[in-house]
């Protein structure tokens, strides 16, 4: 194993959806191309918000989609090491107590705005002396604690945007710990990178503006800042944010409706990189034309149309025994005569293993009555001409060589009015073939029933 060590941090307060689960895949597919360790770190420092069930569905959901761990930690167990940051931060001076309310700090970040100033914290509680303080906890006042920073240009040469640099006397001091004691996500993921030794920070671009302090949080606790990347969002294909239909694109409804964790995988590996996009093989395959250098700037689109398209690509490849325990499902309850001669036939117009159950009710259940009247000669031709015994492949060819010499039709003229009136469906899969599925008895019928 070389010495990269990455990190995919989620809150356990929702599922994994398109967007967050994009930061697990190029964080592992990074990891296994430099051979190196990718950790789950659970960050469930809000206790209120974080439960065991949203923890183990993102397990789930990792595991699904095949990026498995070298080792997984929670933050909640981790208080201890928080406190030794916070106290030893306290001893260098960068960590100071601040005691205004929400709305006084929002009183000042109106009036510096109103000044056509910056919205930065003045420091006041920097400010205050020991004799102040006592007296505004005398108030019932409690502090929260916020980290100095240095004033100078933090500057990093980040993996996906190039060189960065961010003046950090334009940002206020960040708020590292709440006045109940708990904690924000900065300094305990700061503390965890170090212990960790984690080397390559890979997340959002929305964490940006958070490197700048935590970059000197590194360097105030003795560690020395990862290299970070920060990959574009996710928009929607109509170039808005994809918040709203979140819910939908979790790996879990996304997995109900059928789609493949391989296809979900490629599509968030190759999105919004120089890449083509289209179906690997695999995570190995990915990881194998995994880099940084391929990820662009601009923001990634996300169509879920792409996703079915990628996903339709790789199930009219699939073979019977891949998509066996699927189809099983969806054929429960038809009588389908032979499973693999059906999705060998109806592979190609699915795009999902369980749309197959679609075409196994088309087929085997009861259609629609067709409304063909321009047709009814021809039918009740076709059904005069309907062979006898089992069908073959070759029956289909044979019938319509039949029909086309005795009625003079020819293409579509010839096929669509059989297509309808066996399949009740204007498209779908090869004739030859469905025709062997229906059978004689279930073709007979059919006709029968289009002839009104
Ligand atoms: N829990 C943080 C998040 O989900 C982790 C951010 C990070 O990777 O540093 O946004």
């Amino acid at each position: 194993m070389s010495d990269i060590i990455v990190r995919f941090a989620p809150s356990p307060t929702g599922r994994l959806h398109v967007g967050n689960v994009r930061t697990a895949l190029i964080n592992w597919l990074f990891a296994k191309a430099q051979n190196g360790k990718f950790i789950l770190r659970i960050d469930d420092t809000d206790l209120e918000r974080s439960t065991a069930e949203y923890e183990q569905g993102i397990r789930d959901d990792l595991t699904w989609l095949g990026l498995t761990w070298d080792d997984s930690f929670h933050q909640s167990k981790r208080f201890g090491k928080y406190d030794e940051a916070v106290a030893s931060l306290k001893e260098k001076g960068l960590l100071y107590a601040c005691y205004e309310t929400p709305d006084e700090l929002e009183r000042k970040r109106k009036i510096a705005l109103s000044r056509g100033r910056p919205p930065v914290y003045d420091r006041a509680g920097l400010n205050l002396s020991d004799d102040e303080k006592a007296k505004l906890e005398a108030e019932g006042r409690k502090p929260h604690w916020r980290f100095k920073l240095s004033g100078n240009r933090v500057e990093w040469t980040d993996l996906v945007r190039g060189p960065q640099s961010i003046d950090s006397s334009s940002v206020s001091d960040p708020i590292l710990v709440r006045e109940d004691g708990s904690y924000l996500y900065t300094l305990p993921s700061v503390v965890d990178d170090i212990e960790y030794g984690i080397t390559h920070v890979v997340r959002g671009e929305d964490h940006v503006t958070n490197s700048g302090a935590q970059i000197e949080i590194f360097l105030a606790l003795g560690g020395t800042a990862p290299q970070m990347a920060h990959t574009p969002l996710l928009v929607g294909a109509d170039g808005q944010g994809l918040s709203k239909r979140l819910g939908s694109l979790s790996i879990l409804e996304l997995s109900k409706r059928g789609i493949e964790p391989v296809a979900i995988a490629s599509l968030l590996a190759k999105l919004g990189t120089s890449d083509n996009v289209e179906i690997r093989p695999s995570l190995e395959v990915l990881s194998e034309e995994f880099s940084f250098d391929k990820i662009g700037r601009a923001p990634a689109r996300f169509d879920e149309e792409d996703l079915l398209k990628l996903n339709s690509n790789l199930v009219s490849e699939m073979s019977y025994a891949e998509a066996k325990a699927a189809l099983d499902h969806a054929l429960e309850g038809a009588e389908c005569p032979d499973p693999e001669f059906f999705w060998e036939t109806v592979k190609g117009n699915v795009s999902t293993v369980s749309e197959a159950g679609m075409w196994a009710k088309t087929l085997f259940g009861e259609i629609e009555a067709q409304d063909l009247p321009e047709d009814q000669d021809y039918l009740k031709a076709a059904l005069g001409s309907l062979p006898s015994g089992e069908y073959d492949l070759e029956t289909w060819g044979a019938w319509t060589n039949a029909l086309k010499a005795e009625t003079g039709r020819k293409g579509r003229g010839l096929f669509m009015p059989l297509r309808l009136a066996l399949t009740g469906e204007g498209r779908g899969p090869e004739m030859n073939r469905v025709l062997v599925l229906l059978g004689e008895a279930r073709a007979k019928a059919r006709l029968e029933k289009a002839i009104s």
